[in-house]
């Protein structure tokens, strides 16, 4: 039995599945997960010594890698003043007029804990600003798990929403709405018929937690022109996108101004932080301004809000988006030509940081219906060989590959390598 294996065991018996959240499981891709004892910069370091190049990067918050020098310092003195106040400090002050100078949408902003928290408050705004009650959501867009949004197209009526989890009410799944990626018809056609109840449509701008579904520029501008139309507010769920894309995420590569959005992941650095902010006159509606209740014992804690800020600010002053994306294009197009030259029929989406390995016939992949049968089966084997080689890929076809500045040259080119080599020796 490895060490990973023995210390899965004794998991199981403690937390359900022995995890605190279903993928680090590797239930979709098989196996007994890798418990992990350290990192540093792009490496994982296991249990039993075994090192590995992380492309999951706690699933995003790393945009500069583990434990990058610059920002553990500010930790350290943060861990060195004070853990929590429950009170008024200047950090989160600090982070918060960083923001608002830097995103001109961000008028006001009120941090939590994560992005579930952000999602959930900013959709409790939206309900009392508009005095409706029914939030529309695209399919293969997460948003957290708060129940209302634990829902995927239901078989009945167009647009109304089913439970995806147990515990969900019937009649809470009811007040979401869900609409395919990728399609303005059945956009407006739900608008049409339920346009005066929508308080809000949510949508992650970059959909990055169901695959990488780049949509197209005049879908995404026709889904804030509709929503508005009907009264309704656009939320941006930038929660991966946000100061991973680019400073501003989704909305300044796009120029669309949300009127709410939420941000978490990269907004940390790696602590537990989300954040929801927007117009003045919306955010002004949160207690104690006014009659939205939202609070937090751990709200702006010092240390995530001082790794966050240190974070950003690094960020800015080596312009880590430039690097990330020319590394990113480098690593996918050696990927891609490679399994050209081999005549193997996969792609890989990229948009700045993010990646994800998918098969393909030739068309880029912009909603559910379109990923190909028998992905998470295909990836799952991919995977495995990848692990063998030294490359750890989040544990699911379905989540997407995270570039960080950490990652060296020579890492780049082990990877490519090895993706070619699993993904040659899983289609023989
Ligand atoms: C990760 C994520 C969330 C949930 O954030 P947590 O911190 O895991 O609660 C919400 N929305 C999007 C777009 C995400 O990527």
């Amino acid at each position: 039995m490895t060490t990973s294996e023995a210390l899965f065991e004794r998991a199981l018996r403690v937390a359900p599945g022995g995890v605190h959240s279903p993928v680090r499981a590797f239930r979709s891709v098989g196996g007994t997960p890798i418990f992990f004892e350290s990192a540093q910069g792009a490496t994982l370091r296991a249990v039993d010594g075994r090192e590995y190049i992380d492309y999951c990067q706690s699933f995003g918050p790393l945009l500069l890698g583990h434990r990058d020098p610059d920002v553990a310092r500010e930790v350290e003195a943060a861990v060195n003043t004070a853990w929590s106040f429950g009170a008024c400090e200047p950090y989160s002050l600090e982070l918060a007029e960083f923001i608002t100078a830097r995103l001109p949408w961000v008028e006001k902003l009120r941090f939590v804990s994560s992005g579930t928290e952000a999602v959930m408050s900013a959709l409790r705004v939206a309900r009392a600003a508009t005095g409706r009650h029914r939030i529309l959501k695209f399919e293969g867009c997460y948003h957290g798990h708060a129940d209302g949004l634990l829902v995927k197209a239901g078989s009945g009526l167009a647009g109304v929403a089913a439970a995806t989890s147990a515990g969900v009410s019937a009649n809470v799944a009811a007040e979401t709405l869900v609409t395919p990626l990728d399609d303005e018809v059945a956009l407006r056609s739900v608008f049409a018929e339920y346009g005066n109840e929508i308080a809000a449509l949510i949508l992650e701008p970059l959909p990055a937690n169901y695959g990488l579904l780049i949509q197209r520029r005049q879908f995404l501008d026709e889904a804030v022109r509709v929503a508005r139309a009907h009264g309704a507010l656009v939320i941006f769920d930038e929660v991966i996108s946000g100061f991973r894309v680019a400073l501003g995420g989704m909305a300044e590569v796009l120029g669309i101004r949300p009127d709410l959005v939420t941000y978490g992941k990269v907004i940390g650095g790696g602590f537990p932080v989300g954040c929801y902010g927007g117009r003045r006159d919306l955010m002004d509606q949160v207690a104690p301004a006014g009659p939205v209740y939202q609070a937090g014992t751990l709200s702006a804690n010092p240390v995530g809000m001082r790794a966050g800020l240190a974070t950003l600010r690094k960020i800015i002053e080596v312009n880590a988006y430039r690097t990330l994306k020319i590394r990113t294009a480098d690593l996918c197009r050696r990927v891609e030509a490679g399994l050209k030259r081999d005549g193997l029929p996969f792609r890989m989406a990229r948009c700045g940081s993010l990646f994800w390995l998918h098969g393909s016939n030739g068309a880029p992949i912009r909603s559910v219906a379109a990923i190909p049968a028998g992905h998470g089966e295909r990836f799952a084997r991919i995977f495995h060989e990848l692990l063998g080689r030294g490359i750890y890929l989040a544990p699911s076809g379905y989540e997407v590959g995270f570039l960080s500045l950490a990652h060296t040259d020579e890492q780049i080119d082990r990877t490519v390598e090895a993706i070619l080599e699993a993904v040659r020796i899983t289609s023989g």
